[in-house]
C-alpha cells in the first residue's frame, strides 16, 4: 500500500488509472478506523479493480465547539488495518493540502443540509460536500463506499453528486455494530465505560421502532413517542431529536404509506454525540 499525501501526486497517479481503464473505489475516512470502516473498504475490494482510501480529519466540517482537537487519530495502526485488506493507494493529507492559504470555494447542497443533523450541526454538511468535492476531483473515483451510519450525509452526498454531474455512484453499506447493537463509530471510544454500557439504548429504541411498524403501526408520532421514553428510561443518554423522514428526500413524514422510511436519532452522553439509523419498509 503506498502512502500519498500530496493532492498532485495523487491526482497524476489517478489519471494514470483512468488511462489505463481501471476502475477506482474510493473510501473516505476520517481515520480512527473500525470494522464499519473496513466493511466499506471490503465492499469497493469485490467491486472495482484499484481501491483508494483517504483519512482526513476535516477541519471544516466541525462546529466550533466540537471535537477537532481531540478526535481520534492514529495513522499508523489505520494503514496496519487498510493495507492487508487491499488497499493499493491512502490518501493522508494535511489541512493546508486541502485548504491552503486563501482557499475560499465551498459546496452547500441547501435544504438538505439544514435538517436533523445539519439543524443540530450547522455548517457540517457544507464542510463535508466542500472536502468531498475537492477529493472527487482528485480520485475520479468510478465508485464512492459510504456508510448507512451517516443516513443523512448519505442523501446529501447523492444529491451534490447529481446536481454538480459528477461521474460517480455512491454505494451504500449497511451499518456495522457491535455484538449489543451499538453502531460501530470512531466516537465511541469517547465514551466512559457506563456510558459505554448505556449507548445501546440507540439501537433499542431503533428496534422497537422496527418492532411497531412490522406489527402495523404506521403513525410516525407513535413510533417517536415510544422510542422517547425508551431513551428517557436512559439516565445517561440526553436525547438530541428523533425524526421519521422519507429515506430517498428526507422529507418528514407523519404517516408511512407505501414508502421507505428512515427513523433517525441522535442522543448524547456526557459531551459525546452518537446517531443511529433504520430503514423501515416492507
Ligand atoms: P468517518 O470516518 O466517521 O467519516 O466515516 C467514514 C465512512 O465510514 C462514512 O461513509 C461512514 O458512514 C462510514 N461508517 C462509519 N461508521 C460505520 C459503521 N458502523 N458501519 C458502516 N459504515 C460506517
Amino acid at each position: 500500500m503506498q502512502i500519498i499525501n500530496d493532492a498532485t501526486a495523487l491526482q497524476t497517479l489517478t489519471a494514470t488509472l483512468h488511462a489505463e481503464q481501471k476502475t477506482i473505489g474510493f473510501v473516505p475516512t476520517m481515520g480512527a478506523l473500525h470494522d464499519g470502516h473496513l466493511s466499506l473498504v471490503k465492499a469497493a475490494r469485490k467491486q472495482t479493480d484499484v481501491v483508494i482510501a483517504s483519512i482526513f480529519v476535516n477541519p471544516t466540517q466541525f462546529g466550533k465547539h466540537e471535537d477537532l482537537s481531540r478526535y481520534p487519530r492514529d495513522l499508523e495502526r489505520d494503514a496496519e488495518l487498510l493495507a492487508p485488506l487491499g488497499v493499493e493507494y491512502l490518501f493522508t493529507p494535511t489541512p493546508d493540502e486541502i485548504y491552503p492559504a486563501g482557499y475560499a470555494t465551498y459546496v452547500n447542497v441547501e435544504g438538505l443540509s439544514e435538517m436533523l443533523e445539519g439543524a443540530s450541526r450547522p455548517g457540517h454538511f457544507r464542510g463535508v460536500a466542500t472536502v468531498l468535492t475537492i477529493l472527487f476531483h482528485l480520485v475520479r473515483p468510478h465508485r464512492v463506499f459510504m456508510g448507512q451510519k451517516d443516513a443523512q450525509q448519505c442523501v446529501v452526498v447523492k444529491k451534490m453528486v447529481r446536481d454538480l454531474r459528477i461521474p460517480t455512484e455512491i454505494v451504500i453499506v449497511p451499518t456495522r455494530r457491535e455484538a449489543d447493537g451499538l453502531a460501530m463509530s470512531s466516537r465511541n471510544q469517547y465514551l466512559s465505560a457506563e456510558q459505554r454500557r448505556a449507548a445501546p439504548v440507540l439501537f433499542r429504541a431503533l428496534t422497537q421502532a422496527q418492532k411497531l411498524f412490522a406489527s402495523g403501526e404506521r403513525d410516525a408520532q407513535a413510533i417517536t413517542r415510544a422510542m422517547q421514553q425508551t431513551i428517557a428510561a436512559e439516565p445517561l443518554g440526553v436525547l438530541d431529536y428523533i425524526a421519521v423522514n422519507d429515506a430517498q428526500r428526507l422529507a418528514p413524514v407523519t404517516i408511512i404509506h407505501e414508502q421507505a422510511v428512515i427513523v433517525s436519532l441522535a442522543v448524547r452522553f456526557g459531551t459525546t454525540r452518537l446517531i443511529d439509523n433504520m430503514i423501515l419498509s416492507r
